[in-house]
């Protein structure tokens, strides 16, 4: 089997911020897999195909991809960011896991990509400097009492906690629900902040704290970054305030 799979991530959208490996993969494939808002973002290339889908079919797509690759051809599947957080990378092993065994012999590769929790960070200054996690407030695919769990227990460990999905037309309410039980257990200054399309053309910041911060902030390319007791707030002349978590804790009582 000649068949090859890669999974590339693209990073946040700024082209800088793509790898090279992303880029040399993007321009080896014979075929291009993914949602089509992030197809758009690979150039055009004479000869190479693409199949674009809806966000919601990713089981769907790695199949096809696996099927394209197992019948010869150079597959690259794409996600934003990193394809192994919250994107396709997961789906296309779950689809091998429960798909046909030649599968297994298939090539595959994960090129890793600028995931949109350290773009913001970096534009935010370092918040992510001591233990932080990542949570997809998406209850898609899994129930909304294990998010709320697992916020508590990050809010409760000390985490400054990253959110992914933070809202979307069918999931309007639960970023309100997740700031209700953010503040039963952090103080009220906790920092927060709204980084939107960050690296791209309509990027927007907001930082403010956690007894202020307002839903409606957030939309589908926002990343919503809730600080730990260490998280400081650096404000300064002009621009935006900086964000940062120092590198060690003192003794908590
Ligand atoms: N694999 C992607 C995440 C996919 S989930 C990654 O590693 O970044 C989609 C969520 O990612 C969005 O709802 C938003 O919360 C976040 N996101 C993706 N791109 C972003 C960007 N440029 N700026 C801010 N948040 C972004």
């Amino acid at each position: 089997m000649t068949g090859r799979l890669t999974i590339v991530g693209l990073g946040p959208g700024d082209e800088a911020l793509k790898t090279s490996r992303a880029v040399e993969a993007l321009a080896a494939a014979s075929d291009l897999v993914g949602y089509h808002t992030y197809l758009a973002r690979v150039p055009e290339r004479a000869g190479q195909h693409r199949h674009g889908s809806d966000n919601r079919e990713e089981i769907t797509r790695a199949r096809e991809a696996l099927q394209l690759a197992a019948a010869g051809r150079h597959v690259a599947v794409v996600s934003s960011g990193d394809p192994g957080v919250f994107a396709m990378a997961s789906a296309v092993f779950e689809a091998i896991e429960a798909g046909e065994k030649a599968w297994r012999t298939l090539d595959v590769e994960v090129v890793p990509g600028v995931s949109a929790m350290f773009a913001a960070a970096a534009r935010l200054g370092a918040p992510l400097g001591h233990d932080f996690c990542a949570i997809s407030l998406s209850d898609n695919l899994k129930p909304w009492e294990v998010v709320l769990q697992r916020l508590t227990a990050a809010a409760e460990a000390g985490f400054v906690i990253a959110l992914y999905n933070p809202i979307s037309r069918a999931r309007p309410w639960q970023l309100g629900a997740a700031f209700e039980r953010l503040r039963l257990l952090l103080p009220p200054s906790t920092p927060v902040a709204f980084a939107r399309a960050i690296s791209r053309p309509d990027e927007r910041v907001l930082i403010t704290d956690l007894q202020s911060a307002m839903p409606a902030t957030a939309d589908m390319s926002t990343l919503v970054l809730i600080g730990s007791a260490e998280t400081r707030r650096l404000d300064r002349a002009s621009g935006d305030p900086w964000l940062y978590t120092p590198r060690s804790l003192e003794a908590r009582s």
